[in-house]
């Protein structure tokens, strides 16, 4: 059974001026199709093709050859991740058990932000910044380089800014801290973070 492009969780307009439509034409239409596209051709005719996309990706981890399949299949993963992480009402300062959260974790909100802008424009090339929640249930902010997501290093995904340039570079230029500010400020789908949190 073939991968499917999922449909994003709103219009394609939906997240400007923040992110723009042209950006979503390109980076889920374009860039984000394809990765679906190229695992389909990776999976067909092998024992993959009626796995679920995390069991592909931590099998594909450890097996030589298999860079392109882990690649791929976590780039699906990751983007469908990522679109789900904003929300056109986005942004600012959780409240509830994330706020509590984060102060227990980074101190309050705005050590967090500055964790999180951190993480992000300080990862060399392309790659992912995350919150996270460790093994303890403690928060934290992690990058991972090129398509690599948390949960195969143990940590448990909560919140993902996409820091490849195809993420903001129709919007921002090169400008990727002013992108990840945005995407704090006035993305960040603190209801879906939220909902994945677990008890400690
Ligand atoms: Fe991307």
């Amino acid at each position: 059974m073939a991968f499917e492009l999922r449909p994003l969780p709103y219009a394609r307009d939906a997240l400007a001026p923040h992110m723009s439509k042209e950006t979503l034409d390109y980076h889920y239409g374009k860039h984000h199709k394809s990765y679906v596209d190229k695992l389909n051709g990776l999976i067909k005719d092998t024992d993959f093709k009626n796995e679920n996309l995390e069991t592909i990706i931590t099998a594909a981890k450890d097996t030589r050859g298999a860079a392109a399949l882990f690649n791929n299949a976590a780039q699906v993963w990751n983007h469908d991740f990522f679109w789900r992480s904003m929300d056109p009402d986005g942004g600012g300062e959780p409240g509830g058990a994330m706020a509590n959260r984060i102060a227990a974790g980074f101190g309050d909100f705005e050590k967090f932000r500055k964790v999180f802008v951190e993480a992000a424009t300080g990862q060399f090339g392309s790659g992912w910044a995350w919150l996270v929640q460790e093994k303890d249930g403690k928060l934290a902010v992690v990058a991972t380089p090129n398509a690599v997501p948390p949960f195969v290093n143990g940590l448990k995904p909560l919140l993902t800014c996409d820091v490849w340039e195809h993420a903001y570079y129709i919007d921002y230029r090169n400008d990727r801290g002013a992108f990840v500010h945005e995407f704090v400020d006035h993305l960040a789908n603190w209801a879906f973070a939220t909902e994945r949190l677990e008890a400690r």
